[in-house]
């Protein structure tokens, strides 16, 4: 088996809280607590779940903008967790990032042409003028906008091409993986659809890996390999795609999945409406930590967190999940099968 190009391995991101009298920490935001995957070269994964569930933080913890808790985290088989942060710039030629919205990460007072340059002068990229302009032109032809752009200011864009010059810069220090961060998230659906389709061609072209962190489930099901699952700051179930979209084996990814609209028409798929909201990262729940809002808990699931691992999956290798459920014979598992969503309207 090759090497991944990302491995991340019980990644932890807790962010103090300050207050009291002293200002000192009187609790943590546990974030990010305890998160492993990998990423194949070429890959697509993507990170799902509902806002605040940690998806946000695991990318900009990739990226080292902010220290981390504990765990690794192995670009090409360096450990790039432990570098101290005046040795990052290696790091940040072979990571890109596109972030959700393309209005405030571009700066208004340059124009196209010299936020493309600054990457390719800053990792030394072109020998000359005259190959930073070749550069800089055949960045405009792999998002497909026109040369004769550059020499135009971000305000003259529409928000699908401003999203396109992210994506050019951050192709422009020819990166090995790219964290899309919600990058179409505040796109219009038509356009969302063609960036979407920009990114699977310039992965196809340049062998990129991708972490697309999003909770829009049906953009994810249209472009990505596999996805992971996650839920108050921990990857809950994590499989290629055909079978998490098919057969979820985990009771939340079965509830995202429920509000996904089904695009055969006259296929119905019940909606699983979950009580309650996400209890807060400061206090998880003990045990499984969505025990609160799970349909199916069970007196276990209130003391004993479920560890993530392989569970049976007729459509394929490589599913895993963290229920308890599946501890249990067939009969008594409800997410034993490929199975279509049942109605649990908990109010
Ligand atoms: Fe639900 Fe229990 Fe599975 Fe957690 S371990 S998802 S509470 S059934």
């Amino acid at each position: 088996m090759t090497q991944p190009i990302l491995q991340v391995n019980d990644l932890k991101k807790h962010f103090p809280l300050k207050g009291g009298f002293f200002g000192g920490t009187t609790g943590y935001v546990y974030a990010v607590d305890g998160v492993s995957f990998d990423i194949a070269r070429g890959e697509t994964l993507s990170l799902v779940g509902e806002s605040g569930c940690g998806k946000s933080t695991v990318g900009k913890a990739l990226l080292r903008l902010f220290p981390l808790t504990g765990g690794q985290v192995i670009l090409d088989g360096q450990r790039i967790d432990d570098m101290p942060a005046g040795t990052l710039r290696p790091l940040r030629r072979r990571m890109g990032v596109v972030f959700q919205d393309p209005f405030s990460s571009l700066n208004p007072r340059m124009r196209v042409r010299d936020i493309l340059a600054e990457p390719i002068r800053n990792f030394s990229l072109a020998r000359d003028a005259s190959e930073l302009e070749q550069r800089v032109a055949g960045l405009m032809d792999k998002v497909r906008l026109p040369r004769d752009a550059v020499n135009r200011w971000p305000h003259e864009f529409s928000g699908g091409q401003r999203q396109r010059i992210c994506i050019a810069r951050a192709l422009a220090a020819d990166p090995d993986l790219i964290i899309c961060d919600e990058a179409v998230s505040a796109l219009d659906v038509s356009v969302k659809a063609q960036i979407v389709n920009l990114l699977q061609d310039l992965q196809r072209e340049l062998g990129l890996a991708l972490l697309f962190i999003s909770h829009d489930l049906a953009i994810v099901e249209h472009m990505t390999h596999r996805v992971a699952v996650m839920y108050l700051g921990k990857i809950v179930e994590v499989a290629p795609k055909r079978s998490l979209f098919a057969a979820p084996k985990h009771p939340y990814t079965e509830a995202l999945l429920s509000a996904v609209p089904v695009p055969e028409p006259g296929a119905a798929r019940e909606r699983i409406i979950l009580k309650g909201d996400v209890p807060s990262p400061i206090n998880p729940p003990k045990g499984c930590r969505f025990h609160t809002r799970c349909p199916y808990a069970f007196d276990r699931c209130r003391v004993e967190e479920p560890p993530l691992r392989p569970v049976a999956d007729a459509l394929g290798a490589g599913h895993i999940a963290a229920c308890h459920l599946h501890d249990r014979p067939a009969a008594e598992n409800p997410l034993a099968g490929a199975k279509g969503a049942a109605l649990l309207a908990v109010a």
